[in-house]
């Protein structure tokens, strides 16, 4: 593995000036030089409309099996979403401990209650694993597009899936994603698990009977291991969190859903009423992807950033330095320790660097003792309890409103946010268990102001 010398840090810190700052671990707010217009930017990716509409479509046609196999989806009719709510009273919270107004209308999106498996990971990861089951039941003529899906949850099904296996390296939350879903439809399951996985995620997928490989190593590591081991087995399917494409198009869909959603809350999106959403990020996929399926509805109204803990600024690094993938937090002295554990990667996606660079508005840092403190706001205010990663996106209000962020000042946007509205992304929580969740609470009692 590369490491890079004295010279080139020295280089880097001399031409970009939020460097050194990121190699000190403190909190920065980076707008991104490469960001193009939407009919610019989007002629620089292979990936369409169409390949979301493909995967919205194929969520669709497996709609009635997941209502038949995870009944708290029968009201959504076996969709898989999350609610999309206003806080307000955590936008005065923040307003007043920031000292910062915040132009414009604030709104969570709670992935962190996603059924089945309470992260963004039931987007991207459920997708994959139902794309490749419906893959399989077709070359083997158990399937055709016009049955209904719910063939998939027999004894039929589950013994032809049982030849097969999956497997995916994971801080955690995919593999309890992709862990649920795939021993539900009969697969064999085998997660690799950095050492950031909490014990009750590893306990979850055990008592579901998948198999869990334990690392000493970070997220790049138990990826690492968990390709080589599928890759000496022809029966096995390995999910790539850095390289795949099912993953960011399962996430993108989730642009359609929240369009609806605004419609429905009477939320407009147009020149004169921006959108600023706000994605934690750890390899990229889950952001990345939501983003684009952003990007291909709302264009240039839609502005995106990216957060990451300040000990894991993988994506911030690897835009920043134009090195994508080429570059690890572990390369300019980060440790990549973080409470955040779905945000605790040292190395981002190249695909997804690559794709977003030219889409997404930019990305800010914060740190652990700042998550839990939001955490504890959250829950105070607005009685919504999320987990440290997915509070990451919530100071992104306060700092683009901050004058020296600098972003406010093209295209008038300084005026238009006022009738414009935030968004933040709360990636996970409603799994954890009460005892875990009152820890984190209890760090955000006794965090730093
Ligand atoms: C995985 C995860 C993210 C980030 O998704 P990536 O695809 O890794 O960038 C954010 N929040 C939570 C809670 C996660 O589990």
């Amino acid at each position: 593995m590369k490491t890079f010398n004295d010279s080139l840090i020295q280089l880097w810190k001399n031409r970009y000036p939020l460097f050194n700052k990121v190699v000190a671990m403190e909190e920065v707010f980076w707008v991104n030089p490469a960001i193009q217009p939407f009919q610019t930017a989007i002629k620089k990716t292979s990936l369409s409309e169409l390949d979301v509409k493909d995967a919205e479509e194929r969520l669709q046609r497996f709609a009635p099996y997941i209502a038949k196999a995870f009944p708290e989806t029968i009201k959504t009719n076996g969709i898989i979403e999350s609610p999309l709510v206003k806080i307000p009273a955590m936008k005065q919270s923040l307003e007043n401990d920031y000292r910062q107004t915040i132009l414009g209308e604030v709104l969570l999106k709670c992935d962190s209650h996603l059924p089945i498996s309470g992260s963004i990971k039931a987007r991207g990861g459920i997708y994959e694993v139902l794309k490749f089951a419906e893959k399989l039941a077709l070359e083997h003529n158990l399937l055709s597009f016009e049955d209904d899906y719910s063939i998939f949850n027999s004894e039929q099904f589950q013994s032809f899936f049982s030849k097969y296996s999956i497997a995916v390296g994971s801080t955690g939350n995919l593999g309890l994603s992709i862990g649920i879903i795939a021993a539900k439809l009969g697969f064999h399951v085998t997660v690799h698990m950095s050492h950031d996985a909490k014990q009750w995620k590893k306990d979850l997928l055990r008592s579901k009977g998948v198999h869990v490989i334990e690392y000493e190593a970070d997220y790049s590591k138990a990826v690492e291991s968990g390709r080589i081991q599928a890759e000496q087995d022809p029966y096995c399917y390995f999910i790539d969190d850095e390289n795949s494409r099912d993953l960011f198009l399962g996430y993108a869909v989730a642009a359609s859903r929240l369009k609806k959603q605004l419609e429905k809350l009477q939320i407009p999106v147009d020149e004169e009423h921006p959108l600023f959403v706000y994605l934690p990020c750890g390899v990229g996929g889950g952001p990345g992807g939501v983003a684009f399926g952003l990007k291909l509805i709302f264009k240039d109204q839609v502005h995106c950033f990216f957060a990451e803990p300040t000990h894991s600024p993988c994506m911030l690094l690897g835009l920043m330095t134009g090195l994508y993938e080429n570059i690890s937090v572990q390369d300019v002295g980060l440790d990549n320790l973080t409470d955040a554990d779905g945000l605790a990667v040292g190395r981002p996606s190249g695909v997804v660097a690559r794709t977003m660079e030219p889409f997404i508005s930019g990305i800010f840092t914060v740190s652990d003792n700042q998550l839990y403190k939001l955490l504890k706001r959250l829950a105070d205010t607005e009685g919504i309890f999320l987990e440290p990663s997915a509070l990451a996106g919530m100071i992104g209000p306060v700092l683009l409103c901050r004058n020296d962020s600098g972003y406010l000042l093209k295209d008038q946007l300084m005026e238009k946010i006022k009738k414009g509205t935030h968004i933040i992304w709360a990636t996970g929580g409603s799994m954890v268990p009460e005892a875990v969740m009152k820890e984190y609470y209890q760090k955000g009692l006794s965090a730093k102001e």
